[in-house]
């Protein structure tokens, strides 16, 4: 039996209003080369300048992640030819990189796992090519984009274990609002190192890297077929050679890029341009004091202090627009398995079918509770109070209002129910020979004609105890 080891090498694109080194704008384009200065072509003398902002992005993902921050951070220059790669070298930190030595905590299969983060650290993205026929054409939109690359410790040893970390990664980016993430657009993608280890040894097996893998999907396709071939050689006596791959995603396959002989010498050196920068602690603690609660910790609470089940709570916490909706709900006194249960179903239900974000949502927070108080008052029943849910926020108006203007109210005094229930049994004689002669379910009938008759407001549990209590006199 063989164990995988897995480590990652996340870039993420951060959100920016301009490049990392350049003003030229960080923003999609339909026009190619439209957003470029002469830093981001490399042309002779150019001198770049650090952006500010993409630096205070980082430092909040590199607290989020609880990395030490150092004191200075540094850039060097990595050094390689590409036609993406317009300068020559790419500025990236290598000595004295944004963040070190943090973790993420994440939640496999009910199960909690820390997984080490090496350094997180701030670079800038190539240029695009576009590949047509026997040409390549070039896009320099994306050269210079600021892009945080996030080094894994090699500590991860399931598929399920990758993908939850990606997941969790991406959810703080999200969190943070510093990359919109978005795997579609290639603003995260993945560098992934595996190897395998024989059972019960502490030593790692030789690792094979496989470069820019683009989906969740794919790094969970990619470590499969990887793990699979890696078995298939040390099973038959054979060894791992020490080498970068690239993932097919048509043939679901690995294949070899360059072995470690044909590894590429970077030779890193300071970026003269840019001068080691002081991080003030007091900027640390500003920033620091900006993070808002990240999923973990909200997962964590809503579970032990609010009971809810993990499957719910993780919906909640999906976006954070969405737990602090549930958590204003709470604010306004809402039972928080109610205020869970209305939101994880019918108000879900409504954004994903017309595809609008809560904070574009018509029902407030108040709205909610109002709602929430109405059944809990008994005033309706959660049935009606589903219907007024949906007729809410189809029509824009809110429950209260509904109900007024809809004459929706519950039955539920006793003699009222009891005086319908009379009824039924009066249209329906034969009723109580039947139930005695074994026909049991009659009383879902009868209930059911009581909840016709009263058009739903009969409140169900009183009307089936009092059908029940009169079937029985005989
Ligand atoms: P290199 O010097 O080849 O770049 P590093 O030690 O810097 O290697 O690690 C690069 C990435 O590879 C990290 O994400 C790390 O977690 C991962 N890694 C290192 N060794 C292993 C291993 N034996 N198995 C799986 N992943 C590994
Ligand atoms: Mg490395």
């Amino acid at each position: 039996m063989y164990v995988p080891t897995i480590g990652l090498e996340v870039h993420c694109e951060l959100k920016t209003n301009t490049k990392n080194f350049s003003s030229a704008a960080n923003a999609y384009s339909e026009i190619p080369n439209s957003n470029l200065a002469t830093t981001d072509l490399g042309l002779p003398g150019i001198l770049p300048v650090i952006n500010e902002y993409g630096v205070k992005q980082s430092l909040k993902m590199a607290l989020a992640m609880h990395c030490e921050i150092p004191e200075f951070m540094t850039f060097e220059r990595k050094n390689y030819f590409y036609p993406d790669l317009p300068k020559g070298y790419q500025i990236t930190q290598f000595d004295q990189p944004v963040g070190v030595n943090g973790y993420i905590m994440i939640n496999v299969n009910g199960e909690d796992r820390k997984v080490l983060i090496h350094d997180t650290h701030l670079e800038e993205d190539t240029a695009s090519l576009d590949h047509y026929g026997n040409y390549s054409l070039i896009d320099y939109n994306r050269a210079g984009v600021p892009l945080l690359e996030t080094v894994t410790e090699p500590c991860m040893h399931s598929v399920e274990e990758a993908i939850a970390f990606l997941e969790a990664l991406r959810n703080i980016f999200l969190y943070c609002d510093a990359s919109e993430a978005r795997t579609d657009r290639g603003q995260m993608r993945c560098d992934v190192n595996v190897s395998l280890a024989q059972e019960g040894m502490q030593e790692l097996g030789t690792k094979v890297e496989i470069k820019n893998v683009n989906s969740f999907n794919n790094v969970k396709d990619a470590i499969i077929s990887e793990v699979r071939r890696q078995t298939e050689i040390l099973e038959s006596g054979g060894v791992i050679a020490q080498e970068t791959r690239r993932y097919d995603e048509n043939n679901m396959c690995t294949y070899s890029m360059r072995s470690k002989e044909d590894a590429i010498d970077y030779k890193y050196f300071k970026e003269p341009n840019i001068p080691p920068i002081r991080i003030k602690r007091d900027w640390i603690e500003e920033i620091q004091k900006e993070l808002p609660t990240f999923p973990y910790e909200r997962i964590t609470k809503y579970m032990e202090v609010y009971g809810l089940s993990r499957y719910d709570a993780t919906i909640l916490v999906k976006e954070k627009e969405m737990a602090e909706y549930f958590e204003k709900t709470l604010d306004e006194g809402a039972d928080p398995k109610a205020a869970s249960n209305w939101i994880t179903s019918v108000i879900l239900g409504h954004m994903n079918k017309y595809e609008i974000p809560i904070t574009k949502l018509f029902l407030t927070p108040k709205m909610l509770v109002e709602l929430i108080e109405l059944v809990t008052s008994g005033k309706i029943s959660s049935k009606q109070a589903k219907e007024v849910l949906h007729t809410s926020l189809e029509q824009e108006k809110s429950p209260l209002q509904l109900v007024e203007e809809l004459g929706i109210k519950q039955i539920e005094g006793d003699a009222e129910i009891t005086a319908i229930v009379n009824e039924v049994f009066a249209e329906n004689p034969n009723a109580k020979a039947e139930y005695q002669a074994g026909r049991t379910n009659i009383v879902d009938f009868l209930v059911g004609q009581v909840m016709k008759k009263t058009k739903g407001q009969a409140n169900p549990a009183m009307t089936r105890k009092i059908v029940q209590e009169e079937i029985q006199k005989g």
